[in-house]
């Protein structure tokens, strides 16, 4: 049972610039551990970045993190760089789903997920194929273990993708649009995992344009507009009740 005290991640004026584009301005987020906290926002507001902040697939340029118990200090002096023994902490307790799936080609099902739990956990095969058919079962792709991605609908690959998320047991689980790829017909299913996992009182970050799912799963929602957290708080406070203009212009466009 997570401890709902507990924050999983406390963000402190995350600041991401490419050159001279500031993508991510002075943003602060806080989800605490066995919640929900979507992301929600236009085409280029910087929401992939921030959840690629959060597993340092890139670095911020200043601010202050703390995720999955690692805290981050980032600023331009080096020393302050997480070091290598720490970013592997830090990827073993947070894994993420991709809209592209970015499932293994050459791999099957079971050698994508087994292939994390081995490399960067240290688990035996035998170990991370039991792991591995505990969690493809979890999302309904027992029967296709063997298979190759290829083989598989975008919906299959991404429950796929999922079940190798969940094979790190990780702490948090950062969902960026995990259903934007996918023929409309294929959607449900990936949903109806992501919602059992949030049942669950999984510690869940979720990019999504999935308006409807976002406010049902939800414990908080975030407006981001150019980079800033435009408006936060429940989805109720979010989708009927923003304060910004903005806010309240993009959830009708998109409902
Ligand atoms: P979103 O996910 O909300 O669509 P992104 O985080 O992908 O937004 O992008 C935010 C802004 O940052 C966009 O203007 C995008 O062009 C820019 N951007 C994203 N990644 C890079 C990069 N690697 N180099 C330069 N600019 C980037
Ligand atoms: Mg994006």
């Amino acid at each position: 049972m997570a401890n709902h005290d507990n924050l999983a991640i406390e963000a402190r004026h995350l600041v991401k610039r490419y050159a001279e584009l500031e993508v991510i301005k002075d943003v602060s987020l806080d989800v605490r551990e066995g919640h929900v906290a979507s992301i929600i926002g236009s085409s280029g507001s910087g929401k992939s970045t921030l959840l690629r902040c959060m597993n340092l697939l890139e670095t911020p340029d200043s601010g202050d993190l703390t995720i999955a118990g690692e805290s981050l200090a980032f600023s331009h002096a080096r020393h302050h760089r997480p070091d290598r023994r720490q970013l592997q902490r830090l990827r073993t307790q947070v894994s993420m789903v991709f809209q592209q799936f970015n499932l293994w080609p050459h791999l099957s099902v079971l050698g994508n997920v087994i292939e994390a739990p081995m490399r960067v956990r240290g688990l035996s095969r035998r170990d991370a194929t039991s792991l591995a058919d505990h969690y493809l079962a979890r999302v309904g792709m027992a029967d296709k273990r063997d298979q190759y991605p290829a083989y598989l609908s975008g919906g299959q690959q991404q429950r796929v993708a999922i079940a190798r998320a969940l094979a790190m047991e990780p702490r948090v689980l950062l969902f960026d649009e995990p259903t934007s790829a996918l023929d409309p017909e294929l959607v449900g299913d990936v949903l109806a995992v992501i919602q059992s996992l949030a049942e669950e009182g999984r510690t869940m970050l979720l990019v999504t344009h999935e308006m409807g799912f976002a406010r049902d799963v939800s414990h908080q929602v975030a407006f981001l507009h150019q980079g800033c957290v435009e408006e936060i708080g429940t989805p109720h406070d979010v989708f009927e009740n923003a304060t910004s203009e903005r806010c309240r212009q993009f959830v009708s466009s998109v409902a």
